[in-house]
């Protein structure tokens, strides 16, 4: 099962995550990032330096796991590669407060 990035994510681009991946299956938009379910190769090395917990195994999640799949599918084939760590979004650092990081 890939690995995939939830709602967490959302405004805030801290963008920790594509330094690490080996495969550069990271696609963006300008508030959220998605993993392109084709191309990760599930090494999991994107998971814990995620402020926001962001990235999950699809194995792991308790409900919902196909359309997220799909969601992250999707999107990444509509959305450009982000190979390159970025600035945060100027919405980052609050919510990381909002969701309690
Ligand atoms: S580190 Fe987490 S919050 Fe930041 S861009 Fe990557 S998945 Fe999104
Ligand atoms: S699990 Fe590995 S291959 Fe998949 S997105 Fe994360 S770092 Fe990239």
């Amino acid at each position: 099962m890939p690995h995939v990035i939830t709602d967490n994510c959302q405004a805030c681009r801290y963008t920790e995550c594509v330094g690490v991946c080996p495969v550069d299956c990271f696609h963006g938009s300008a508030d959220r990032l998605y993993i392109d379910p084709d191309v990760c190769i599930d090494c999991a090395a994107c998971v814990p330096i995620c402020p926001v917990k962001a990235i999950s195994d699809s194995f792991d999640l308790e409900s919902g796991a196909e359309a997220l799949i799909e969601l992250n599918r999707r999107r990444a084939r509509e959305l450009p590669v982000v190979a390159d760590q970025c600035d945060p979004l100027p919405t980052a650092a609050d919510r990381r407060l909002a969701l309690g990081y």
